[in-house]
C-alpha cells in the first residue's frame, strides 16, 4: 500500500483517496499544464526556475495562476516533508477545473491543484557509463511544444517507440532539424563544440537545458546554440539527454548504430561531472 501523500485542491490526503469529478477539463481535454521538480536532500532545485516556467505555460493557456510563488514554495516543502525519501520529485498540475464538456473556457471555475511528491532515483552508474540506446522518429506533436502541457498523447506514442524496440528515448526530427526527446531535450557535441537547439516553440524549455549550457560556459567549452540539421546529428561524435529526472544521459547508439565509439563521451563525462558537483554545492548552499 501507498503511503504517499498528495495535496488536491487546498487538502492534504493519501494517494489512494485523491479524487477528482470525471468532468474535469484535465481528464476531458488535456487542458492542464504541469511542472516536475527534482529535489536533493529534501531542497527543491532549481525552484523558482520551475515555476517561472509554470507562470509562463498558465500564460500560454490563459488560465491563472492560482498561487503564489511563495504559497507554491510552501506547498513544495510541506509535500516533501510529508513524503518519505532525502531525493523525491514534486509533480505539480493545474487544470481549467470541472464544468460541463465544452470546448469554450467556463467562467468562474476554480482550476484544480494537484500535487505529489515521489522518491527520485537518478540513473544508476551502469546506466551513466555505459549510456542509453536512442532510435530517431519525425516529430508529430503540435506547433507549441515550449508549453508544459499535461496533453501528451504524442509524447507517450513517442516513448512507446522506443520502448518497442528495447531503446530508452526518441530523438525528434522536424522538418529536417532536431527538436527533442519525448520527455528531454537533446545535445550534440560536433568537433568538441556542444550545439543546443534554439528554445522556440519546438521544445520545452528545460531548466536542466539551462544548467547545461552554464556548466559548459563555466568550464569553457564551446557551445553554439541554433538549428541543428538531421545530418549533423547523426554524425555527432556524442548524442545527450537532458532533464530534470534522468539529469543528463549520453546516447550511445542511435538507431541502432553507434554514436562516436559507442561510449560517452569526453564532453559528456565533464559536463556530467559538473552537474554532479554543482547540484553538491547548491545544496550546500542552502542548508
Ligand atoms: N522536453 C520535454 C518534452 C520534456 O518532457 C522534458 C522533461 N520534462 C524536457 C524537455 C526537459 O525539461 P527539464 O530539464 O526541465 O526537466
Amino acid at each position: 500500500m501507498s503511503t504517499e501523500i498528495v495535496y488536491l485542491n487546498g487538502e492534504f490526503m493519501p494517494l489512494g483517496d485523491a479524487r477528482i469529478p470525471v468532468l474535469d477539463r484535465g481528464f476531458i481535454f488535456g487542458d492542464g499544464v504541469y511542472e516536475v521538480i527534482p529535489v536533493y536532500s529534501r531542497r527543491p532545485f532549481r525552484l523558482a526556475e520551475h515555476l517561472r516556467r509554470l507562470q509562463r505555460s498558465l500564460d500560454a493557456i490563459r488560465l491563472a495562476n492560482p498561487m503564489s510563488d511563495a504559497e507554491w514554495e510552501r506547498l513544495a516543502q510541506e509535500i516533501v516533508a510529508r513524503n518519505q525519501g532525502e531525493d523525491q520529485y514534486v509533480y505539480l498540475q493545474v487544470t481549467r477545473g470541472v464544468a460541463r464538456r465544452d470546448h469554450a473556457f467556463p467562467q468562474n471555475v476554480k482550476p484544480t491543484v494537484f500535487v505529489m511528491s515521489s522518491p527520485l532515483t537518478t540513473p544508476s552508474r551502469e546506466t551513466v557509463e555505459n549510456g542509453i540506446k536512442g532510435i530517431t522518429a519525425t516529430d508529430f506533436r503540435w506547433l507549441r511544444c515550449d508549453v508544459k502541457s499535461t496533453s501528451l498523447l504524442a509524447n507517450c506514442l513517442m516513448r512507446q517507440l522506443a520502448l518497442d524496440v528495447g531503446a530508452v528515448e526518441v530523438v525528434m526530427f522536424r522538418d529536417g532539424y532536431l527538436t527533442e526527446g519525448s520527455a528531454s531535450n537533446v545535445f550534440v557535441v560536433k568537433n568538441g563544440t556542444l550545439l543546443a537547439t534554439p528554445k522556440n516553440h519546438l521544445v520545452l524549455p528545460g531548466i536542466t537545458y539551462d544548467v547545461v549550457l552554464e556548466l559548459a560556459a563555466a568550464a569553457g567549452i564551446p557551445a553554439e546554440v541554433r538549428e541543428i540539421p538531421e545530418h549533423e546529428a547523426r554524425a555527432a561524435e556524442e548524442i545527450w539527454i537532458t532533464s530534470s529526472t534522468k539529469e543528463i544521459l549520453a546516447v550511445t547508439t542511435l538507431d541502432e548504430k553507434p554514436v562516436g565509439d559507442g561510449k560517452p563521451g569526453p564532453v559528456f563525462r565533464r559536463i556530467y561531472q559538473a552537474y554532479q558537483d554543482y547540484k553538491r554545492t547548491v545544496m550546500r548552499q542552502a542548508a
